[in-house]
């Protein structure tokens, strides 16, 4: 069974104003500073609640001058954080005040705010009193009664369909495979329950394909529970047709990538053993952390990565 959402994870261009967007204006911790495990003169960013709980984790490879790049299809178009009822004037405000893109729409009768990270990444605020694992971190720059709790949702864009084995289409794969509930539809956008979050489906003819640069999701990853039930996943996976990478050790959870019929990447990740493995919560993501096949490179590492600064005021209420 999935769990729900694990972490989703785009691209960014310079580091700093994306820490200064994350945790300086949205309020999410910085818990991990990693690196690119695949390109380790990059940073790997994770954004999330004070403990780094899966389903509540944003991250990122901010590379620095890249291009900007374009949502569109093949790829996940935007990420909707769940944040406390009667929060939603608060966020608009505080978007506006620093002149961050934003707006409103309803989707399915819901109040749903936008905005636009520093590189034009799609982020979106929804209100809901349905309790999720959480822990608030006592040093956010949001108060505790508006602070986001969870990614409640994705919204994918799916190319057209290039068959897996029997499954013709996304929403095939998320029915069929996954077991995902489809609850919702109105006009071109689907919804479906997965596990204790949601998948929105939204078909648009008239978008174009997806460019990844900054700016753009490069992969949503889904949770499993353990290590046992992401290796029949991955038996699953590649009985079916899909072309699944091997199980791959992320250090903070083991890791399956494969692409679905839409063209979207998808990773399997394993809830354990989690980001308080080499750094106690006090000060999750306070300093660099190497993995240890790069250990031995630590010091050019931290020579080519700009330091970032953390020092944001953090709310006394
Ligand atoms: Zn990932």
């Amino acid at each position: 069974m999935i769990l729900g959402i694990h972490h989703v994870t785009a691209l960014a261009s310079h580091p700093q104003p994306n820490v200064d967007f994350y945790v300086g204006l949205l309020g999410l911790r910085l818990v991990k500073q990693t690196v690119n495990f695949d390109d380790p003169g990059t940073y790997h960013l994770y954004y999330g609640d004070g403990a780094g709980t899966p389903g509540t984790l944003l991250t990122f490879f901010p590379y620095g001058n890249i291009q900007k790049g374009r949502r569109g299809k093949g790829e996940t178009t935007s990420i909707t954080f769940q944040v406390p009822a009667n929060s939603l004037d608060f966020w608009i405000e505080r978007l506006s005040i620093e002149n961050v893109p934003n707006g409103e729409e309803m989707i399915f009768g819901q109040r749903v705010v936008w905005a636009l990270d520093p590189d034009g990444m799609r982020v979106e605020f929804e209100e809901s009193e349905v309790e999720t694992p959480n822990t608030y971190w006592n040093s956010s720059t949001v108060p505790v009664n508006k602070a986001i709790r969870a990614i409640k949702r994705i919204t994918l864009a799916p190319s057209d369909g290039h068959p897996i084995g029997e499954y013709k289409t996304t929403e095939d794969t998320l029915t069929n495979l996954f077991d995902a509930k489809p609850i919702q539809q109105e006009g071109n956008r689907q919804r479906f329950q997965l596990g204790t979050s949601e998948v929105d489906i939204v078909r648009d003819d008239s978008q174009p394909r997806a460019q990844s640069s900054a700016g753009t999701i490069h992969h949503v990853a889904f949770r499993n529970a353990n290590e046992n039930i992401q290796q029949e996943w991955l038996q699953k996976l590649t009985e079916k047709g899909f072309h699944a990478s091997p199980m791959m050790d992320r250090e903070y959870f083991e890791s399956i990538y494969f692409r679905e019929p839409g063209g979207v990447l998808f990773e399997f990740a394993t809830d354990g053993p989690g980001f308080l493995i080499n750094e106690p919560e006090a000060t999750l993501g306070t300093e660099l952390r190497i993995p240890p096949q790069y250990e031995s490179k630590k010091t050019q590492l931290e020579a080519i990565l700009p330091k970032l600064n953390l020092n944001f005021t953090k709310v006394t209420a």
